[in-house]
């Protein structure tokens, strides 16, 4: 490779795969996962693989274990160890501390019902079930203990959010509003932090600079955008590619019979030919092609390029794999 001409710093360029083992891997996540793998390792960069794993009730066991299997059966690797959300709860804690103490998040005693009871009028929101949160205990307990103690209730702790959006540039979604909807938890009631702190937090301190995600999690990264500003820290590249839908034009569920791979695995469908099905949903090869996610890789050493991949979720059904 060249060297960059002296006193020029390129960024590094750090990526990360992200499974939650709530459920066994299925082909919706590895189209995702394989254009992440692709666009960090297609640059030369690095790529850690970090289980979500902290949506406790939600986790099944053996699910991780199950998660690493496939990943390796697809041929995706990763470099280093394997970091397990779930072992930085107190680190995540740290940084709720930090944000409670500079004014910028504060405890909520609100139940469920009560937000939704308060919200007048149907808005739309990030999250299609959560409606847009009042504010109601904004500026109401001077800590956390107060509030549990004037109420007898455990506290979620909300981001005080001051902003209706932050605009930013998708690499693949291209410019987006960024509507923020709200102040949003980021610690739950159960004292588990939430997803947005503790992807924010895990991305921040292993250096990652492009997330590569399915778009059902686009409304999310404003929110994500405002805690890293918070946290004085840069925001990744953010580029988000279609879901996978089943017939229905709904997000690839149970509902759509077995589509993890470790079915297809078991009934003797080839890693060649589900990543060649996958490849050619995403424009890259021709129909019935099989190929290795290596030979993609391959054939990338010009950079990654996602002009073939169509805007639309894709419609998967198994005759993709005839
Ligand atoms: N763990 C999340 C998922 O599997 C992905 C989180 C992210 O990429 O930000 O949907």
């Amino acid at each position: 490779m060249t060297q960059p001409p002296e006193g020029l710093k390129l960024r590094p360029l750090i990526g990360r795969l992200a499974p939650s083992p709530t459920g066994v891997l299925h082909l919706g996540n590895a189209r995702s996962l394989l254009l992440a793998w692709l666009s960090i390792r297609s640059g030369g960069g690095q790529l850690w693989l970090r289980i979500e794993d902290i949506d406790g009730p939600r986790v099944r066991s053996g699910a991780i274990e199950s998660c690493l299997e496939d990943l390796q059966w697809l041929g995706l690797d990763w470099d280093g160890d394997v970091q397990i959300q779930s072992e930085r709860l107190s680190r995540h804690q740290q940084v709720l501390d930090d944000l409670l103490d500079a004014g910028l998040a504060y405890p909520c005693v609100c139940t469920r019902s009560e937000v939704e009871e308060a919200a007048s009028a149907p808005h739309e929101s990030s999250d299609a079930d959560a409606p847009v949160y009042p504010g109601s205990c904004r500026g109401r307990w001077s800590s956390e203990q107060q509030a549990t103690a004037e109420t007898g209730r455990n506290c979620a702790i909300r981001l005080a959010v001051n902003e209706d959006a932050i605009p930013f540039e998708d690499r693949f979604a291209g410019r987006c509003e960024g509507q923020i909807h709200g102040d949003f938890v980021i610690r739950k009631r159960d004292g588990t932090p939430a997803y947005q702190l503790a992807v924010v937090v895990d991305d921040i301190d292993s250096g990652v600079t492009e997330v590569l995600r399915a778009d059902d999690l686009l409304p999310s990264t404003p929110r994500q955008m405002l805690i890293y500003r918070h946290l004085g820290a840069e925001s990744p590249r953010f580029t988000h590619v279609p879901l996978v839908v089943g017939p229905d034009r709904r997000r690839l569920a149970k509902r759509h019979g077995d589509t993890s791979l470790a079915r297809y695995r078991r009934e003797g469908v080839t890693p060649e030919t589900i990543i060649g099905a996958l490849a050619h949903s995403i424009g890259w090869v021709e129909e019935g092609t099989r190929c290795r996610a290596q030979d993609l890789l391959d054939g990338f050493l010009d950079g990654f390029d996602l002009s073939s991949l169509p805007h639309e979720p894709m419609i998967w059904s198994d005759d993709r794999l005839r």
